[in-house]
């Protein structure tokens, strides 16, 4: 999939960066950051050189998951004078996300013209340098801001995220919808399920299907995109997220082959 020849702009943007995977969802807590933070590093973990940009102003969780909130990132002077935001080292990933350079108390209120001028200048004013991927955390849903991120950079594919549920499933469909038009048609790499079942310890042979069975698999068939596969309900992955510790860092293997899986289909 990693086609560089996919793009459809120019590479003035982020020219040291040879592929940049949109990650999105149609609607928020489906899980689209814990997919994009444990992507990263299974693309990490696979040699390559990877940095993953938290782009979801509405609810920037990456200082959370990877344990750096109220770190403010560094700035450096280029060779011709310009000021360049340098990003964060974390488990070998370069980092940055929109939470780090807003303080937490003060929620800042985007709205639909700023919030375009301001994503696009922080994106370009990152310091990337050389990058295999770049992950791209994007806000949830289908607007302008999803408009100019993929106006702004060359990405070359798109994951999408949804649970089995019929209400993330509908909002999903409208994402495919919006990247596949002619306006952006950027390819979708996937569709990677999440939330997909709950077994419990006591009962490992048992699968429980909360949010409903295999909605997304069901989506991607429709739709005719690959189906990059589940990832079930498990403690261990919001424990992760919450402590700053991605579960990609665990030892829960059976998650982290799921994660090392999608990173497969993506290189
Ligand atoms: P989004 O980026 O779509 O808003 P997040 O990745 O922030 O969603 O996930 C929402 C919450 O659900 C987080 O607390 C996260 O840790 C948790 N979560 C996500 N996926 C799983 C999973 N497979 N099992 C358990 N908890 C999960």
């Amino acid at each position: 999939v990693t086609t560089s020849s996919a793009r459809t702009l120019e590479q003035t943007t982020l020219p040291g960066v040879k592929n940049i995977i949109a990650v999105v969802s149609g609607k928020g807590g489906v899980g689209k950051s814990t997919v994009s933070a444990n992507l990263a590093l299974a693309l990490r973990e696979s040699g390559a050189t990877v940095g993953l940009l938290d782009a979801d102003i509405y609810g920037p969780s990456v200082p959370i998951m990877f344990g750096v909130r109220g770190k403010r990132p560094m700035m450096r002077e280029t060779e011709n004078g310009k000021g360049v935001i340098v990003p964060l080292d974390r488990y070998g990933l370069k980092l940055m996300s929109i939470g780090l350079l807003v303080d937490d108390k003060n929620a800042v209120v985007w709205r639909g013209p700023m919030a375009s001028s301001a994503i696009k200048q922080f994106i370009t004013d990152v310091d990337w340098g050389e990058l295999d991927y770049l992950v791209i955390d994007m806000p949830p849903g289908t607007g302008d801001i999803h408009l100019t991120i993929m106006q702004t950079v060359p990405v070359t594919g798109v994951i999408v995220v949804s649970t089995p549920q019929d209400v993330a499933l509908a909002d999903a469909k409208k994402g495919i919808a919006m990247f596949g038009q002619a306006q952006i048609n950027v390819p979708i790499i996937g569709l990677v399920e999440n939330m997909s079942w709950f077994t419990p310890a006591e009962l490992p042979d048992n699968k429980y299907y909360i949010f409903g069975k295999e909605g997304g698999k069901k989506l991607a068939d429709e739709y005719d995109i690959p189906f990059l596969g589940q990832i079930p309900i498990v403690q261990s992955i919001r424990e992760g997220g919450d402590l700053g510790v991605p579960v990609m860092m665990s030892d829960e293997q059976i998650v982290k082959d799921a994660f090392l899986g999608f990173a497969d289909t993506v290189i």
